[in-house]
C-alpha cells in the first residue's frame, strides 16, 4: 500500500514532499472501512455505540393530547372574550396515568402536566390565573384553543424516522428510542484497535524512575482516547526497540484488532522500527504532514489490518490522533458524519510569524471577553512535549499555512468535546 499505488487517484508524492492535513484526512477516510456486523444493545448498553439502522415509531409521540402544564382544561368557547373572570364547576380531577371522562359544557377539569386533555376540552388554563372557590373554579384567562396542550404526535408520528443509521448515540437519542418503546437497538459491533507503545526509556507509573527513563503517558492518553470513541482496546503494552519486537508485536496486534495504533518509533533514526517492521510484514507510507505539531506519521497495513503509527511526542500524540486517526475510526465505526465541526471565533492572542508550509495546531481554549462573547485564548508554550497545555486546553485553535492573526480576527477553533466524541 505505497503511495504510488493509491486507489485514491492522488498524483504520487515526491518523497520530499508534505502532505497538506486535507490530503491525509482524505486519504484515509478513503482507505477505512465501516465494520459491517451488527448486534443488538439492550437500551441501557447502548450509549455511545453507532446505529446500524434507522428504527421507526411505532407508536405516535405523545401518544394522546395531555397537557403542558398543571391547571384546569375547559372548552374556550367557557371563557370571557376579553379573559374577565368566570367562574366554572370542576367536575372531575385527572392526575397524570389517568383518564378522564367527556368534559361537560360549562365546567372545567382539574389537569395536570402530563395528563390526558378529556374530550371536549380545547385549552388548558394554568393554575397560576387560576382560584378555587368551593368546588368551582374563577379561571382569569381568555380563549384561545390549543394552549397548553401537546399535541399527539407532536415529536414523532407512528411510522416516522425515529433516528438515523450512523449516530453514534448520546443520552438524548437513547431517551427518544424508549420514548417510542425500543428496548433494543441494533448497533454495529465495537472497532477493536490494538494499542502499543515503543521505546526503551519509558516504564509505568507506580514503579521508580531509572535512570534515562520517563513514565508511559502516551498509553494512557491513547487508551483513554480510544474509549472515549467507544472503541475496545487490545492493549499490547511497550515494545522494546529493537526490529524482532516490533515484528512480533505487529503480528499479534494484527490478528486481534481491526486497527493498530502505535505510539512513537516513527521517525528514521536508528532506534525508530516500525517503519522496517511494518515494511517486512506488509506496506507502509512514512509521511510528512504539513502539520505542527505531528509532522511524521505512518499508514500502512500488517496482514491486511490498517495500522497508524502515530509521533511519541505526548502532544504530537494527541493532536495526530484528533486530526488522523480519529476520521479512520469515526468511519470505520459507521458514523456517517465523520467531521468535528469547527467554529469560527475571534482570537484572544495575536499570531504575529506565519508558518509557510504547515498548519499549526494550538492547544485553546474559550474565555469571555467584556461582554460575556467567547473568544478564543491560546496556551503559551507550543512545546510538543508539553502536555499541561493538553490539560489546560479544551480545543484546537487552527493557524491556516502561511497566516499570521491580530487579536480580535477570527480563528477557527474545534472542541474537544466534538473531537472526542
Ligand atoms: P519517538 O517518536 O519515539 O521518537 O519519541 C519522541 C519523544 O516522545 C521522545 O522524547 C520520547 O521519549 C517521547 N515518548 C515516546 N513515547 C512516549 C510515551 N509512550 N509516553 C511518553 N513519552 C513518550
Ligand atoms: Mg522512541
Amino acid at each position: 500500500m505505497r503511495a504510488d499505488t493509491t486507489r485514491d487517484g492522488g498524483r504520487t508524492p515526491e518523497p520530499s514532499a508534505m502532505r497538506s492535513v486535507d490530503e491525509a484526512v482524505a486519504f484515509l477516510l478513503g482507505r477505512s472501512r465501516p465494520v459491517t456486523e451488527t448486534e443488538s444493545a439492550a437500551l441501557g448498553e447502548a450509549l455511545g455505540r453507532v446505529l446500524a439502522e434507522s428504527p421507526v415509531a411505532a407508536v405516535d409521540v405523545p401518544p394522546w393530547d395531555n397537557s403542558a402544564m398543571d391547571g384546569y382544561a375547559v372548552r374556550s368557547a367557557d371563557l370571557d372574550p376579553a379573559g374577565a373572570p368566570v367562574r366554572l364547576p370542576v367536575g372531575q380531577r385527572i392526575p397524570a396515568g389517568r383518564v378522564g371522562t367527556p368534559l361537560a359544557p360549562g365546567s372545567a377539569a382539574r389537569i395536570f402536566t402530563g395528563a390526558p386533555i378529556p374530550p371536549g376540552a380545547d385549552q388548558v388554563v394554568v393554575q397560576e390565573v387560576c382560584e378555587v372557590r368551593g368546588g368551582d373554579v374563577e379561571l382569569r384567562a381568555a380563549p384561545a384553543a390549543g394552549a397548553n396542550i401537546r399535541r399527539a404526535g407532536e415529536d414523532l408520528r407512528a411510522g416516522a424516522r425515529a433516528l438515523d443509521a450512523g449516530t453514534r448515540l448520546a443520552p438524548q437519542h437513547l431517551g427518544l428510542a424508549a420514548s417510542v418503546g425500543l428496548a433494543r437497538l441494533p448497533v454495529y459491533r465495537r472497532l477493536r484497535v490494538a494499542v502499543f507503545s515503543t521505546g526503551d526509556e519509558l516504564v509505568r507509573p507506580g514503579v521508580p524512575l531509572g535512570p534515562g527513563q520517563i513514565y508511559n503517558s502516551n498509553h494512557y492518553t491513547l487508551q483513554g482516547l480510544l474509549r472515549a470513541l467507544g472503541c475496545a482496546v487490545e492493549d499490547l503494552g511497550v515494545v522494546p526497540d529493537r526490529l524482532e519486537a516490533t515484528c512480533e508485536a505487529l503480528e499479534a496486534a494484527a490478528g486481534c484488532a481491526d486497527l493498530i495504533l502505535t505510539s512513537g518509533g516513527v521517525s528514521v533514526g536508528d532506534e525508530d522500527h516500525l517503519k522496517p517492521a511494518v515494511e517486512r510484514l506488509g506496506s507502509l507510507d512514512l509521511w510528512r504532514i504539513a502539520v505542527r505539531p505531528g509532522k511524521p506519521l505512518a499508514f500502512g497495513e500488517v496482514a491486511g489490518t490498517p495500522i497508524l503509527g502515530l509521533p511519541g511526542n505526548p502532544v504530537s500524540l494527541f493532536v495526530t490522533f484528533c486530526l488522523f486517526a480519529r476520521p479512520f475510526i469515526v468511519r470505520a465505526q459507521g458514523r456517517t458524519q465523520t467531521a468535528a465541526p469547527a467554529l469560527r471565533l475571534p482570537a484572544d492572542f495575536d499570531w504575529p510569524r506565519p508558518d509557510p508550509r504547515r498548519r499549526g495546531y494550538l492547544c485553546a481554549r474559550l474565555v469571555g471577553d467584556e461582554e460575556g462573547s467567547p473568544r478564543v485564548e491560546v496556551y503559551p508554550s507550543r512545546s510538543s512535549g508539553v502536555l499541561s497545555s493538553v490539560t489546560w486546553a479544551r480545543g484546537l485553535a487552527v493557524i491556516p499555512e502561511g497566516r499570521t492573526l491580530r487579536r480580535g480576527e477570527p480563528v477557527e477553533y474545534l472542541s474537544f468535546t466534538e473531537l472526542l466524541w
